[in-house]
Formats: structure tokens, sequence, C-alpha cells
């Protein structure tokens, strides 16, 4: 993959070189195009590139999604199925293999409360996923895939760590039949060190067909922790939105 990035790098910075004398506004874009491309459609979560990845619903209700990402969590997890519950909320738990492995009983029993679960990689590479051989994308899917069903999940959406894409992603979900869902809306719970910014964040972004995003477990600050969702579900009730599981045939890309 690195390889692969490289010699699209490299190929733009030699035809700058041989435009230059030319014009040196073309030199300057193949120098610095290909690169800004790359960079765009690799850590870009909503960029369409590389392939297919859905950032809202069509709807014309008041419906969002919440999706919840990095469980599932022994403590989090069930504190957030009773919130659900008493919202009478419906959620995609974006989960992590090795997390299920620790907790698969969580697994079934989201599921037994109407709720989705869906793939997020096997290991959670945040730093190396961009770069990924196909092989390793390959495994991160297939470990997921076979963990979750070890624990009565099948899959059929998948999240890559922070929203980063790999070259090789699009295939290896197609064969596996998963789709990429991104988000329309960040709630950067797991950088907050308070809720209510989180809260006020995704209130006033919210609109029909929005994608929530939000994280459950040891990756958010301990003030934050379940307490921002709980936030946001009483504003989109307050608001009148339901949170809803959208068929897939209503999921759009940007
Ligand atoms: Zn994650």
């Amino acid at each position: 993959m690195i390889r692969l990035l490289y010699a699209v790098s490299i190929i733009g910075k030699v035809i700058a070189i041989g435009v230059y004398s030319f014009s040196p506004w073309l030199a300057a874009a193949f120098f610095f195009g290909p690169d800004l491309f790359l960079l765009h459609q690799l850590f870009v979560p909503s960029a369409q590139g590389l392939g297919r990845v859905y950032t809202h619903f069509s709807t014309t209700r008041r419906e969002v999604w919440l999706t919840i990402d990095d469980g599932p969590d022994g403590e989090d997890t069930p504190r957030i199925l009773d919130l659900l519950d008493r919202h009478g909320a419906r959620a995609t738990f974006f989960v992590i293999g090795e997390r299920v492995t620790r907790h698969p009983e969580l697994v079934s029993e989201i599921l037994r409360r109407g709720h989705n679960v869906a793939h997020h990689t096997q290991t959670h590479p945040i730093y190396t996923f961009w770069c990924a051989s196909p092989a390793r994308v390959g495994r991160e899917l297939d470990d997921g895939l076979e963990t979750l069903r070890q624990a009565g999940a099948t899959p059929h959406f998948f999240r890559p760590p922070v929203g980063t894409k790999n070259f090789f992603l699009q295939t290896a979900l197609a064969a596996r039949n998963l789709a990429c869902v991104s988000w329309s809306i960040r709630s950067r719970d797991a950088i907050a060190r308070d809720p209510a910014p989180v809260v006020a964040r995704v209130l006033k972004s919210v609109r029909p067909g929005a994608i929530i995003l939000m994280h459950e477990g040891v990756g958010v600050h301990p003030r934050v922790r379940v307490v921002a969702i709980a936030g946001v579900l009483e504003g989109l009730q307050a608001r009148g939105f339901a949170c809803v599981l959208p068929p897939p045939a209503d999921l759009r890309p940007t």
C-alpha cells in the first residue's frame, strides 16, 4: 500500500519537473495535487473516491441513526441499553472484535433488546489502517466477522477506525457483503472532558436522516462516558427526533 501511494506521489513530481518551464502553476498542481488528493481520500471520512461511504439516510420524518463505536464495554453497554429502552430509542453498536471476545454476552443482549451490531475491525488499528496491506485488511475483516459470528451476530455494516480509508478496503468489503458507514455528525465525545459541549454540538447539527457518531468505553473521559449519550437522547426526544435503524436501501453517500 505504502509503495502504491509513494508511486502516485513520485509520478506527480516527475511530471512537475517536465512541465515547470512551461507553467509553474501546472507544475505546482502536479507536485502537490496527488498528495492532497490522497490525503483527502484516505483521511476525510466522507470522501467517496475510494468507494461508497454512507453519510446519511433518506427520510421525511424527524428520524436519526444513533451509532455507538468502540464497545462493547462491561460497564457502559448495559447502562446505554437501559437509557435506550427508557427513550424508546434504537441504536447500532459498531463493536471491536477483541472487545467482543471479552464480552460476547453483550452482543446477544444488544440484539435481544432490538438494536443492531456492526463491524468496527478486530483490533481497531487507528494509526496503521490507512496503509495496511490487502492481507491485513482482509484479516481485520475476517477475524471480526468470525468473532461476531461466534457471538451470534452477522453484521452488514462496517466502519473503519476513526473513518480512515484504505485503497483495498472497498473490494474487501464488497467480497464480504459489508457496506461502509461514516456519519453526518461527529460528537467529538472521545476527545471531550465535559459532556455539555458534546450534547450541544450534536443537537445544533441534528436534522432528519443524520447519522450521529458517539463512543463508549475506556477511550471516553470518565465525566463524558454514558452521560453524553444520555444528554443527546434527552435532547433528541425534546426536539421530537426518533432514533431508528434505517433500512439499508435508504442509506445515502454524500
Ligand atoms: Zn473506533
